[in-house]
């Protein structure tokens, strides 16, 4: 069984048709991560109404550029995680990104956000669901503040010795199905123990012409099993494993 620990379910046109596809490729489980103040509500109630969706709330740093208000929301959006506390398996997706977000004016509300988000993981003993592109160096300080235990980094495509440090601390990394075309994304793998891997789809998302997908996780794990030269069942039950340590309330809510 395979399991999509970072998955925007919330914006598919068909998701009755995309969780089809998901179970036929054997995933069981998809983490949704709200990213916005609007699709918040939204990641709730897919979650209430598919069994095999468990929901995380946060704010992704692209909000800072999508929503003017945000900062005015954010005591809003606190207690909307809060009383949603007992359904969420994770705070996310939350982060910084000084990459695809080029206005450094905005980078110190991103960081504003984060730290709030952050406190909030640490108050509600919750895993956290990590965007850090081209913001590695700051977040990784950042993180040394605060008593978060499970910690899982997505879409790694940072330096490498920032890996080294998130495997000696015990993060861990998703891999994305931009595996099968990207040499970095091979690199990163290569550099993980697979102690601290996971799989993510982070669909719907683009990938070469393609709708990012749970059900592409699969291919992930082949793709992984590849670089690693280690059987697909091998892989498969460990990351299951890794998946039940940093994510534990998908198997008791
Ligand atoms: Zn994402």
């Amino acid at each position: 069984m395979l399991i999509d620990v970072h998955c925007h379910a919330n914006l598919y046109l068909e998701l009755d048709n995309v969780l089809d596809e998901a179970k036929k490729a054997n995933v069981e489980k998809i983490i949704t991560v709200g990213m916005s103040f609007l699709s918040l509500e939204r990641t709730i109630e897919i979650a209430q109404n598919h069994k095999m969706i468990y929901p995380a709330l946060g704010i992704h740093p692209e909000e800072t550029l999508m929503n003017k208000n945000i900062e005015n929301q954010l005591d809003e959006i606190n207690e909307y995680i809060i009383q949603n506390k007992e359904q969420i398996c994770a705070i996310g997706e939350i982060g910084m990104d000084h990459y695809f977000i080029k206005d450094k004016d905005l980078y110190p509300l991103q960081k504003k956000l984060f730290l709030d988000m952050l406190e909030l993981a640490q108050k509600l003993n919750l895993p956290i669901n990590l965007h850090t592109k081209g913001a590695e160096q700051e977040i990784f300080e950042i993180l040394t503040s605060f008593k978060i235990t499970n910690i899982n980094i997505h879409w790694y495509s940072g330096p490498e010795k920032y890996i080294k440090t998130g495997i000696d601390r015990g993060y861990f990394f998703s891999i994305t199905p931009a595996i099968s075309h990207s040499p970095i994304i091979k690199k990163v793998v290569d550099s993980i123990d697979l102690n601290h891997l996971l799989l993510e789809s982070d669909g719907p998302v683009n990938y070469s012409g393609k709708i990012g997908m749970p059900s592409m996780i699969r291919n992930v794990l082949s793709e992984i099993c590849d670089i690693k030269n280690i059987s697909n069942e091998e892989l498969e039950n460990r990351i299951y494993q890794n998946t039940k340590i940093i994510f534990p309330k998908l198997w008791t809510s």
